[in-house]
């Protein structure tokens, strides 16, 4: 229920829990939006002129944390304590990353490899959550100063590709700094929102988001039906981005001036302060022709047309990132309907002007790009406020999601690319007799092996009341919600007994894994199948035998000395079969048995059946 709360001094009315802000967690940087009369509106700084607040962290002597353009003073100066970059290790274990942890300035703790990162500061170790959670407290002050009022509800956006992992921690992050995560939502959805696609209920749309910011690039290409937002597919590159340009552009200028890099390693500041003047000359040279400065004795000069000749390379490859995602989706550039432009890098005119002419079709990008994400995050938080018509945004799962089986099979509950949110329920049932406790284990990936697969997380439903095998009917329901957050619940139909959790993976996958598994899965294709069917032959083989054994015990005194005999005989062929790796010989003897006892267990069923009119069990003396 919404509260309103009265002002005091001036008698205004603040519905204050009806507002939501939207939260743009950057790599670089990050901001904070919200709607004011119907438009989304960038929370500026106390400067009042940038929006940006960098996403840096730094630790002063007393323990105290600065954040934004203040910790960014101090990047140069105390890098050791100055934390940069966080987004890159939300959900991620020391193992996703260790190539590139050598890039970061500070300390990155590895203390097993299959827990989560910690960054270490003066002794102290933090979680990259903690960490985010500094911005987003720094952002959540920004807003509530402007506005005068707490603010306690936001959605954040993240990018498409995050897994579950990565979107808990970002959720974690809000939680810790105060706020109540109604929503995490895809950047480039936001994006698209933004620039109002997809708030007609009645439009269709293909949209390419083209998002080059300061590190990375991301594609994405979202298909919008009816105001329901699709991730169709992504692409990217998580190294590749502004900073690689300022990198060009400095080697250029050392190049043209014969001087050696290696001299301007060892003297880290002048470096930096070359890093800065490329960054300068590049922005410059979005609005200029040309750019004409000298740093240390050096012609630091440049003009557009050789500039864009450098980044040529670089540009191409962003456009190779579109053709496979567009081939991921299905789809073509024809299809494409829209095309919007996301992250500073995207103001350099050859960038707009390549991108423009790959999709053959004007950009947009009328909206400042650093802010348009953030943007797209205020419209969504309004539609959840219900300010807007409602509108559902649908992801798509990157890998399939499933439990274990016997056998140790991975049996997928919901498929790769299925729409989230989304449901699926599968019954099982124990394999053994009187079996009390059934253990639910959580897999992502595609291989038909869960040894292959990445365990999410594990769970016992205990409880249940002890019946013969195969009685008990458990239903196993996977239910992933609109953030992407997978909740697993185990329930014994027969009995009731209940047991849930929501899937808190120990660690995230990373780009390249999730890469890796789904190659795998397809060059493996042939030789998992031929492993599954084997696997398979060698369950139902055991399951076979179980019940043969019952069925003779059972059957004592019906079955003639012949017929025991070879039911036995052809039980122990079977035996000797299930532990090769043959599964037709297993299939085979498996046939042989069947076909064998099947008559003489209608036969026996029958006596069963006549005894029971009779009032007698089997076994049980007649007078
Ligand atoms: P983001 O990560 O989206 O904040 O993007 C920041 C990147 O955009 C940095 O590499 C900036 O140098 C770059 N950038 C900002 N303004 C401009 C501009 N006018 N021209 C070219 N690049 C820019």
């Amino acid at each position: 229920m919404a509260k309103i709360s009265i002002n005091l001094k001036d008698g205004t009315a603040k519905k204050e829990d009806t507002l939501i802000v939207g939260i743009d967690l950057g790599t670089t940087n990050s901001l904070v939006a919200y709607m004011l009369d119907n438009k989304p509106v960038a929370v500026k700084g106390q400067d009042n002129t940038n929006t940006l607040v960098p996403s840096i962290i730094h630790f002063l002597p007393n323990g105290k944390k600065l954040v934004g353009d203040d910790a960014k003073a101090k990047l140069i100066d105390d890098p050791a304590n100055t934390i940069y970059s966080v987004k890159r290790l939300m959900g991620k274990s020391y193992k996703d990353l260790s190539s590139h942890s050598e890039y970061l300035g500070y300390e990155v703790i590895d203390d097993d490899t299959e827990s989560l990162v910690k960054i270490r500061v003066n002794d102290i170790f933090y979680t990259p959550v903690e960490l985010s959670a500094n911005i987003l407290t720094a952002l959540k002050l920004r807003v509530e100063k402007e506005l005068n009022q707490i603010v306690s509800k936001a959605v954040i956006t993240v990018p498409a590709y995050f897994n579950d992992a990565q979107r808990q921690a970002t959720r974690d992050a809000g939680k810790l700094a105060g706020l109540d995560v109604l929503r995490i939502v895809n950047e480039p959805t936001a994006a698209s929102l933004a620039y109002g696609l997809g708030q007609k209920a009645d439009s269709s749309n293909l949209i390419a988001v083209y998002d080059l910011g300061g590190g990375t690039f991301d594609i994405s290409i979202l298909q919008i039906q009816d105001g329901i937002f699709e991730v169709l597919s992504t692409n990217g590159d998580t190294f590749l981005g502004g900073d690689d340009i300022d990198r060009l552009l400095m080697d250029y200028w050392l190049k043209i001036n014969g001087r050696d890099k290696q001299d301007f390693i060892k003297e880290k500041k002048k470096l930096q302060e070359l890093r800065l003047l490329a960054e300068k000359a590049k922005k410059v040279l979005s609005s200029n022709l040309l750019f004409k400065e000298s740093f240390d004795g050096m012609n630091c000069q440049i003009a557009r047309e050789v500039f864009d000749n450098l980044i040529s390379p670089l540009v191409s490859r962003t456009l190779d990132s579109c053709k496979i995602a567009l081939n991921d989706a299905g789809k073509t550039v024809k299809d494409i309907q829209h095309v919007v432009m996301v992250g500073g890098s995207t103001r350099v005119p050859y960038i707009k002007k390549s991108v423009s002419q790959f999709f053959d079709q004007p950009l947009y990008d009328s909206l400042d790009p650093d802010e348009v994400v953030a943007l797209g995050a205020a419209i969504q938080a309004d539609i959840l406020a219900g300010n807007q018509k409602e509108m559902l945004l649908l992801d798509i799962t990157p890998l399939s999601l499933g439990i274990e089986t016997v056998g140790g099979l991975m049996d997928a509950i919901i498929p790769r690319n299925s729409k989230v949110p989304s449901r699926a329920a599968r019954q099982y049932t124990t394999s053994v007799d009187g079996q009390v406790n059934l253990k639910v284990a959580v897999y992502q990936g595609e291989r038909d092996q869960i040894a292959d697969n990445r365990r999410l997380g594990e769970f016992v439903l205990k409880g249940i009341p002890p019946m013969p095998a195969g009685l008990p009917k458990i239903e196993i329901i996977f239910a992933i919600d609109a953030d992407g957050i997978l909740k697993v619940t185990a329930k014994e139909l027969r009995s009731g007994v209940e047991q849930e959790i929501e899937i808190k993976s120990q660690y995230g996958i990373s780009e390249e894994d999730m890469a890796r598994m789904l190659m795998d899965s397809i060059t493996n294709a042939e030789a998992d199948l031929k492993v599954r069917s084997l696997l398979e032959a060698r369950n139902e083989a055991n399951n076979v035998l179980l019940s043969t054994q019952k069925f003779l015990q059972q059957n004592d005194q019906i079955l003639s000395g012949e017929e025991k005999k070879t039911t036995l005989a052809l039980a122990n062929a079977l035996k000797a079969t299930v532990d090769g790796a043959n599964k037709d010989l297993i299939n085979k003897a498996m046939a042989d048995l069947n076909e064998y006892t099947a008559p003489i267990a209608h036969r026996a069923m029958d006596v069963h059946v006549a005894n029971a009119m009779r009032g007698t069990k089997l076994g049980e003396k007649e007078e």
